[in-house]
Parts: structure tokens; sequence; C-alpha cells
């Protein structure tokens, strides 16, 4: 038997009576998938276009690629995180060309965003994930467009801010850290690759000095006192939540800023979630009580992708089983989007965004 063309317009007709008997049969407007609620149709980070080809991200002039990372195989308490990327992607009621009412800005109408896709992660073998996490962000970031890297756990920012700190030499990459614990321990037990030691192979493998990095929220109980004496050795510096509690967020952001700014070419801005008290953000992998407000994290966001030139960006350790009321991914997507709506500004003003130097430039 032949086969015969599809044809959806001939079976819609022939059922057209039966449709318009129900009152089917009127125009209805129909929205694009930017537009449309954002539980319809495909799921990307605030449902932007879906790019992973690096000569159409290139093409397109891309400021800003989100990219995500589904991992979560180095955590040392509560697992999860790996179901991160998703949930932040879908954590807004909000689609479309959003209007930021604190920036007065609508970032996507100013900025060329995408969502890049996921590195191609399989579970169980952190060494293999950590390298195409490093060639998932090498491969975008060399395009020109600054890498928001969504977790997964704090082990992924070693591979992610490794090849941002590649791409920009010989300028250098300094970190603005948000976090409740300092991740510079030189192991979890025994495994050098755990997510309480990011930031220590950071510093011994050459990829951030030291000096370039600036630590913000610590509190609670970790790590032990012989770990701060490595991080003093190194030229880090640190601001622990209850100077926050003495001097107020604004003065210790303000310090933070200067800090970052003294010293590296480019910033990194690591956000691990645990930083906001786990009231407001339950669903992570360490809580740790008393931490900054959320309205606080979003406004020290703010100033800091705004002052600084925004290398990259991640949010990790988002762990979705453990967040009840979507808190956690909701103010996870608000810093993202706080970060987009800082460097809208900063394009509509005429400076500079989008990186111009490196490979992208050849
Ligand atoms: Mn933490
Ligand atoms: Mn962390």
């Amino acid at each position: 038997m032949a086969e015969r063309p599809h044809d959806p317009t001939a079976e819609f007709r022939a059922s057209t009576d039966l449709a318009a008997r129900n009152g089917w049969d009127r125009e209805y407007q129909t929205y694009s998938d930017f537009d449309l609620p954002v539980y319809v149709g495909q799921s990307t980070f605030q449902k932007l276009p879906w790019i992973t080809d690096p000569a159409e991200l290139l093409a397109r002039g891309v400021d800003v690629a989100i990219i995500g990372a589904p991992f979560d195989d180095a955590v040392s308490h509560r697992p999860g995180a790996r179901f991160g990327p998703r949930a932040i992607r879908e954590a807004n009621y909000g689609t479309g060309s959003l209007n930021s009412l604190q920036l007065d800005v609508e970032p996507f109408e100013v900025l060329t965003v995408v969502d890049a896709g996921d590195a191609n992660i399989v579970p169980a073998w952190i060494e293999r994930a950590h390298a195409v996490i490093y060639r998932k962000v090498h491969e975008v970031a060399a395009t020109g467009a600054i890498p928001f890297i969504l977790g997964g756990d704090h082990s992924i920012t070693w591979p992610a801010v490794t090849a941002v700190a590649e791409l920009r030499r010989p300028g250098s990459v300094g970190i603005v850290h948000f976090d409740a614990h300092a991740d510079t321990a030189n192991d979890d037990w025994g495994v050098l690759a755990g997510h309480g030691t990011p930031m220590r192979r950071l510093i011994e493998s050459g990829a951030v000095a030291g000096r370039n990095f600036v630590q913000v929220g610590l509190r609670g109980y970790w790590p032990p006192r012989d770990t701060f004496a490595w991080m003093k050795a190194q030229g880090l510096r640190w601001h622990f939540m209850r100077e926050i509690e003495e001097r107020g967020a604004e003065a210790v952001i303000a310090d933070a800023v200067a800090e970052a700014l003294d010293g590296p070419d480019y910033v990194y801005l690591s956000l691990d979630i645990d930083v906001i008290d786990p009231g407001m953000a339950p669903g992570t992998g360490t809580p740790e009580p008393g931490g900054m407000l959320t309205r606080e994290l979003l406004r020290a966001i703010r100033h800091v992708a705004g002052q600084v030139e925004l290398a990259g960006m991640d949010v990790v350790e988002v762990s979705p089983p453990y967040d009840h009321a979507q808190t956690t991914a909701m103010a996870a997507n608000r810093a993202v989007l706080e970060a987009l709506s800082a460097l809208a500004v900063k394009k509509r003003d005429g400076r500079r965004v989008r990186w111009g130097g490196g490979e992208a430039a050849s």
C-alpha cells in the first residue's frame, strides 16, 4: 500500500463541524514559546533559545550563555543538586521580556542571552564530570559569551573557573564567593575533588591567586582553624556572617566589591545558595542557620555584577528534593536575573559586557 502524506489540515477540516458545535472554531491568539507560561513548552532558562552550537553562539554575538552542570556526586551531606539546573531554569512565574523594577531595565531587550544546554554529565564519575564541565564552559566562553553556570554541587566551580581563567589569560581572574562555607579544605575524607575543596584546587593549580579571592557569609562550624591559617597564608580575604550582623550587609558588600576590584583584571562570581538563611532557602545540601536575607544577597549580586568586569558566574548547591516550596530555586533564578539586569544596565550605558578578547577576537 502506498504511503499517504500526513495532512493535519485535512483532518482539522474534517473535524470542524463537530468542533464548531462546541464553539471551538473561533480564532484564538497563539503565543511564541518565549511568552508562554513557564510550565508550557521547552524547559530552558526563562524560555530563552536553546543554542548548544558554539558557531551559532559566536554568530549571534551572545552576551551571556546559561550552562547547566547537573552533577552532585561530590557532596558531603544531602544530595540532590544534580536536579538544580532544571529547577532554577523553571523557578519563575514570569516569562517573556521581563522588566527589572530594581534596576529599571528589560534585560532581554538589551542583552543577547541564550541557554547553551548542559554539560555531558553521567552519574558516579567525578573526574569525567569535571572534565566535561571544563570543556563545555571553555567551548561556550571561547565564543565571547559570559558563561552563567547552574549547578550542581560546588565542586563544579573548579572546572568552570579553570576554563574561564585559561581563556582570559594573560589577564587575571578573581573570585567573589558567597557561601556559608569557605570550601578551601584540602580534602573531603581523602577526596581532593569534593564540594568542600574547589577553592583550594583553584589556588593550588594557579588558576586564581589567593589574594584575588573575596569570600562573604562564612559562619557555623566549618572549616577547622588550620584551614583558615592556610587561607591567610594565601592572602585570601573573607567576611564572616558576624561582620554582616555587626556592620550591616551594605557596608560589608561595599568593602567586598572594593577588594574584588583591587587586583584581578576580571571577576567570577560564585554563589553557593546556602549563604542565604536556610529559613528562606532550605533546599540545599549543607544548610547553616543564621545566613543572609535573600534581599541582601540579591542586592549584593546587583552591586558586584554592575561594578566589576564579570567573566562568569555560577549558582550552586540548589537541591530541589529539600526545596519544599521552591523558595531556594526561586532565589537562585532571581540571583541570575539580577546579574543579567546589572549587565544590561552596563550595556545600555555603553560599557563592555561581552568579552572582546581571546579566541573570539581572532
Ligand atoms: Mn556552602
Ligand atoms: Mn560551597
